[in-house]
């Protein structure tokens, strides 16, 4: 058994382990942590995605994994001190067993939406420009391609959870799906690029049609962001 002490020294010693230089990572700093303003208005995805979904989901959902997260943390004050949420998810093994499964939830929940967010712009409609669409055509061989496998990962993704573009722990680009809040930093890899399967994320709208979801997303696709975060993957 780990003690305490010896658990906030090793984190401590390490350094912080966000992601410098993507976009939404500054909004994530460490904590205590807060919900990051949009950049668009509720109504800026739609007809794609509605205006109602996306005030719940942002001001509802995001908020209360922000307000979970801060409140798992208080019970240990010196982690939210030294930590981006980016670096609980990398670490989960090493923080005290007593807030593991809240941080784990909670902090996936804030970074997962924080990028999310982010990575999604009103009238964005077009295939990938830069070097995202070189590395997907290397990868999946062409965007449609790679958008067959992408939905298909998600559809197939029971319950709740999240479909990804990761770059691997073995350096790889691989399309990943996680349940619940968990994400690629989990399993030692970086996320690219993320859609939220939740029925949260979908339902008013799409009813049960996750397919019809994951198809019309692309539209609100933001690239200029997902090249930040290959960039800053690499
Ligand atoms: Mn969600």
């Amino acid at each position: 058994m780990i003690s305490r002490r010896t658990v906030l020294q090793g984190l401590a010693a390490m350094p912080f382990a966000g992601v410098a230089g993507a976009g939404f990572a500054a909004q994530t700093p460490t904590g205590p942590f807060t919900l990051p303003a949009l950049a668009y208005p509720f109504a800026a995805l739609e007809p794609h995605i509605d205006a109602e979904t996306m005030q719940i989901h942002h001001d509802r959902h995001h908020q209360a994994y922000v307000t979970n997260l801060n409140a798992a943390l208080a019970k240990v004050p010196a982690l939210s001190k030294v930590q981006s949420a980016e670096g609980l998810c990398k670490q989960l093994d090493r923080l005290p067993e007593e807030i593991r499964t809240a941080v784990r939830n909670n902090a996936g929940g804030h970074v997962n939406h924080s990028m999310f967010w982010s990575q999604m712009k009103p009238g964005t409609a077009g295939a990938p420009t830069g070097p995202i669409a070189d590395a997907i055509n290397g990868t999946f061989g062409s965007y449609e391609k790679f958008q067959a496998a992408f939905e298909d990962a998600g559809l197939k993704r029971f319950g709740s959870g999240w479909v990804w573009l990761a770059r691997t722990k073995a350096g790889k680009l691989e399309i990943v799906s996680t349940p619940n809040q968990d994400n690629p930093y989990m399993d030692g890899g970086v996320p690219i690029l993320g859609n939220d399967v939740w029925e949260h994320a979908y339902y008013l709208k799409y009813r049960n049609k996750r397919a019809d979801y994951l198809k019309a997303w692309w539209n609100v696709v933001n690239w200029d962001a997902v090249n930040a975060q290959l960039k800053a993957a690499k």
